[in-house]
């Protein structure tokens, strides 16, 4: 999911800069950031550069011609992705360090653990399950035991087709709530075009927020958080958190990869309903590590927000579910 548009200045925004605007004063370094969404993964050399917020004309499209592309270099100056696992370790590291981050990382076990190995306490590991088929239940749980990982996620069956309450991954869930294990699933938005490109299982329906409330129902302690924030479901993401009192979400992806108005009318949203103490901030990020600095710059400029909306957002919120202790961020 990846295509044109117009870099804004905001994009561009040089790190240093962004430091200085969410740092308090007096303070050397800047306030912390928990990214609650990144991917962890191996870098395929040649992989496309990114326009951010991208998804802001979608193309007109027949099934008897070419497939539509929804990656695009049509903006000034495009996101640039890595170009090996070096390259992509080093610029993310860097960037953890200079604006004062933690990552809650998910995807290819040895990249976290090298990750891991540089950046400590700074990154949070994260086992995902999406289907029975990615590994037994005795497998999981042994991975939990471990002690390695803190987190669930990213849990993705919408792109199977299957509910997250399908009863096929209940086994998963229960082992969670057991180790007191946070959970993040995958409801809503994953990449346009998706049931006819790469995942003809996809269903747009199985991103209904609202099918969670079987699985919250079953396992009362289970901590979940919706991944994506159901968009585009925004009415059945305030319902469902209505509901269930501890339900976060996080807003990664559609941060950056729909229209900035799209992106800032459905977070407004959220927090106009009054869930501002349950969002959590995440880029989503895959190989280009610029985006963090892109997705920062939606929450920084977000004039609907307040100085504390925007630290709840970016740090608070985590530290509160992920039941994190904030005195080690001081
Ligand atoms: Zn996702």
């Amino acid at each position: 999911m990846r295509k044109f548009t117009l870099l804004t200045a905001c994009a561009l925004f040089p790190a240093f800069l962004y430091a200085q605007t969410v740092t308090a004063p007096k303070k050397s370094a800047p306030l912390p950031i928990i990214d609650v969404h990144v991917h962890a993964m191996k870098v395929s050399p040649g992989m496309a550069p990114l326009c951010p917020w991208f998804l802001r004309d979608m193309p007109g499209s027949d099934p008897n011609s070419a497939p539509p592309s929804f990656l695009s270099t049509g903006c000034a100056i495009p996101l640039q992705p890595a170009h090996s696992d070096k390259e992509m370790q080093d610029s993310l590291m860097a960037t953890m360090k200079r604006l004062n981050m933690t990552m809650v990382v998910y995807g290819d076990a040895g990249i976290i653990r090298n990750w891991k190995k540089v950046a400590g306490d700074r990154i949070i590991p994260g086992i995902g399950v999406s289907s029975p088929s990615d590994m037994t239940v005795m497998a999981f749980t042994d991975s939990l035991s471990s002690g390695f990982y803190k987190v669930m996620g990213e849990v993705a069956p919408q792109y199977q087709g299957l509910s997250p309450s399908d009863m096929s991954l209940d086994a998963y869930f229960a082992a969670a709530e057991k180790n007191n294990i946070p959970v993040g699933i995958h409801m809503g938005t994953g990449g346009n075009g998706m049931a006819n490109l790469t995942s003809p299982k996809y269903r747009a329906s199985k991103g209904d927020p609202l099918l969670l409330e079987d699985l919250l129902a079953r396992h009362p302690k289970l901590k979940v958080w919706v991944m994506h924030a159901g968009y585009p479901m925004v009415d059945n993401m305030i319902a469902l958190m209505g509901a269930n009192a501890y339900v976060y979400v996080d807003i990664a992806g559609l941060i950056w990869s729909y229209s900035q108005v799209e992106v800032n009318a459905y977070l407004k949203r959220l927090v106009q309903a009054g869930f501002g103490k349950r969002i959590m901030y995440g880029t989503d990020m895959l190989i280009w590590p610029k985006l963090v600095e892109t997705s920062l710059s939606v929450i920084e400029n977000a004039d609907y927000l307040s100085y504390d909306q925007k630290r709840d957002i970016l740090f608070n919120n985590a530290v509160r579910f992920f039941r994190l202790d904030p005195d080690k961020y001081k």
